[in-house]
Order: C-alpha cells, then sequence, then structure tokens
C-alpha cells in the first residue's frame, strides 16, 4: 500500500492546483473548498482572499490575475484580522447551527454593492453545508448570475449535504487529508469492502458477501472488546466475591462491552459512509485528489464510472438511514442485511 499522504501534503497539493490555475489566468467566480478539517479550509480561503484584493502581489499569473499575496499590505493585513470591509465572512448561527435566508441574502446584497476598496468582494461561507433550504435556494440564484467582482468561497467538510445544483457550479478543491478519521481496522474492512466491489456490480451472491465481511468484522470487533473489558473487569480479579457483588459487576461489564462495540460498530459504518462519499463525489468527475480515503481511489473510480450521480447520493442517504436504524432497537444483522442490498454499486 501507497504511503498515506499527510495532512499537509494534501492541503500543499490543493494550494498548487489553485496556484497554478490563478498563473494560467483562470478565477473562477466560486469555488469549494472541501476537507476534514474546517480551520485548513479557512486559512486557504483566507490566503486566496488576499492573493485577489493584495495590493501588491508579488507573481501575476496571466491576464494579471495575481497567483500569491505579499502579506503585508493593508488589504492582507485587514484580511488577516478579519475586518476587511469586502471579505464577507458567514458562520452558521450560534443556536440553530444553521445558516439562515437572512444571513445569506445579507451578504448578497452586499456583494451586489459596488466595490468600495478592494478588486474583489469576497465571500466565504463557512460550513456551508449549514445553508438551509431557502438559503441554498438564495445562494444559488447568485451562484447562476454571480454579481461582477465577486468570488463566493464555500467551505465544507460534509460537502454531501450540499445541493448537487451549487456543487456542479464551483470549481471544487480538496483539502482532506485523507484517513484522519478511520482507524486502521476499518481502513482494512474498507479496503476489503471495495475490493470486492471494483471489478464488476455485485449481485446478490456479491451483495452476501459483502455482508459477510461486514458480520464477520463486527463479531472479531466484539469478542476482542469482550476479551479486554472482561480481563480488566473485577469478576477476574476477585473471584471470591459476594453473589450479588459479582451480578452486578456482570452486569457492569455486559453494558461496558456493549457500549464500547457499538462505537468500534459505528466506526466501520461511518467508514463506510466516507467511501460512499467518495464514490458520490467522483460520479461529479472532480478532479484527482478529491477523495476522503485516497488510499481507494482506483476501487472508488471504478465504481464511481457505474454510477449516476443520484445514483451515489442514493447510496449516502440510504447508508445514513441504515446507521439510524441501528440506534433504535432495530435487529442488527437484518438491518445491515436490508442496507447492503438497499446501495446500488
Ligand atoms: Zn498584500
Amino acid at each position: 500500500m501507497p504511503a498515506e499522504p499527510s495532512a499537509s501534503s494534501r492541503a500543499d497539493t490543493a494550494a498548487e492546483l489553485l496556484r497554478r490555475s490563478l498563473e494560467r489566468g483562470r478565477l473562477a467566480h466560486a469555488y469549494l473548498f472541501l476537507g476534514d478539517d474546517l480551520g485548513v479550509l479557512e486559512d486557504a480561503a483566507l490566503r486566496l482572499a488576499q492573493t485577489l484584493n493584495c495590493l501588491q502581489p508579488p507573481t501575476l499569473g496571466a491576464n494579471g490575475v495575481p497567483v500569491e499575496p505579499c502579506g503585508i499590505c493593508l488589504n492582507c493585513r485587514r484580511i488577516t484580522s478579519r475586518n476587511h470591509p469586502d471579505v464577507v465572512w458567514v458562520r452558521p448561527e450560534m443556536k440553530s447551527r444553521i445558516i439562515s435566508v437572512d444571513q445569506t441574502r445579507g451578504v448578497i446584497d452586499r456583494m451586489n454593492l459596488k466595490t468600495t476598496e478592494a478588486a474583489h468582494k469576497i465571500a466565504i461561507f463557512v460550513a456551508a453545508d449549514r445553508m438551509n433550504t431557502s438559503a441554498s435556494n438564495a445562494f444559488l440564484k447568485t451562484l447562476e448570475e454571480p454579481p461582477a467582482g465577486s468570488v463566493l468561497i464555500l467551505l465544507s467538510v460534509e460537502p454531501d449535504r450540499l445541493l448537487e445544483t451549487i456543487l456542479s457550479r464551483c470549481q471544487r478543491l480538496s483539502f482532506a487529508s485523507g484517513l484522519v478519521r478511520v482507524e486502521e481496522s476499518v481502513a482494512g474492512w474498507i479496503g476489503e469492502f471495495a475490493a470486492l466491489a471494483q471489478p464488476a456490480s455485485p449481485g446478490l451472491m456479491g451483495r452476501y458477501r459483502l455482508l459477510g465481511t461486514l458480520l464477520n468484522t463486527l463479531s472479531q470487533t466484539k469478542e476482542t472488546i469482550e476479551e479486554a473489558l472482561t480481563a480488566q473487569s473485577p469478576l477476574t480479579k476477585h473471584p471470591d466475591a459476594e453473589p450479588s457483588q459479582r451480578e452486578r459487576w456482570e452486569d457492569e461489564l455486559t453494558a461496558a462491552v456493549e457500549a464500547e462495540y457499538r462505537r468500534r460498530r459505528a466506526a466501520f459504518l461511518a467508514g463506510l459512509q466516507a467511501w460512499l462519499r467518495d464514490v458520490w463525489l467522483g460520479t461529479l468527475g472532480t478532479e484527482t485528489g478529491l477523495a476522503f480515503l485516497p488510499q481507494f481511489g482506483p476501487a472508488t473510480a471504478a465504481v464511481a464510472r457505474r454510477l449516476s450521480p443520484p445514483e451515489a447520493r442514493r447510496n449516502l442517504e440510504s447508508w445514513e438511514a441504515t446507521q439510524r436504524m441501528l440506534f433504535t432497537n432495530a435487529q442488527e444483522a437484518l438491518v445491515l442485511e436490508v442496507g447492503l442490498l438497499r446501495l446500488t454499486l
């Protein structure tokens, strides 16, 4: 397996792609920065805002498009301290964690004002996926007819929550570090799953093999947890304790095993969700380096070629529903079986 890309190297790759497109004089009016760390995305957006509004950019690309900021001019400094009037930051409201239609309209109004100080008016939507439906619709209109001189930058760590019409109208760049939230055992199982799905769309037998790998992995996980927690339990250390005391310890042990198992199971299922998201991003015909799990690139691309974007997106919704079902008292094996049979692969 090739070495895992580090967070910084992948962010550097995205920054380099952006730099090269600016050198060629290609400035999009809307960008979507994807990744798994909003802080990294905010830094990248801040740098682009500086680049476009720098008063003395050290490098210019084709058509006079600036390629990098000086970092020290008045505009660069005001953008760093987040108080440049032509660079607007939009964040989800604290309580609702939503970007509302009022917030969105307010930003659009500001974008429509004549630029007073800077070359470009820039709106940066932090966690753009938090726009609710009416905000998304208001935003979409602006995306279709952007005010002259404006640049919109959307940041998202959950791009599958964005409308496809918004996604497709933005130039997308991935700053995802890959693997950061996927444990080794989870990545191992997803690798197995992706490899099984890669050559051809799995038929019924294939589906049951995929289910088999999942159920095996989960039962091994549960055994490992049971062994580890039993070894730590006072039951093992105090074999002569009172029966009532032992009973209490047994109950505690059972509850602890169950809680830890649910946590681990959620990690496996979330890992598959991340891979399905990569497949979906692949169906949108995105540039290289977009994946959240780059190590499975060939299998991801192979599956993405067989699916339409709506099919791949339905997989995301369906697998999310499967995970929610497990929080109810539904029977695990049945829920997983139905969930896997529902996926289009
Ligand atoms: Zn500057």
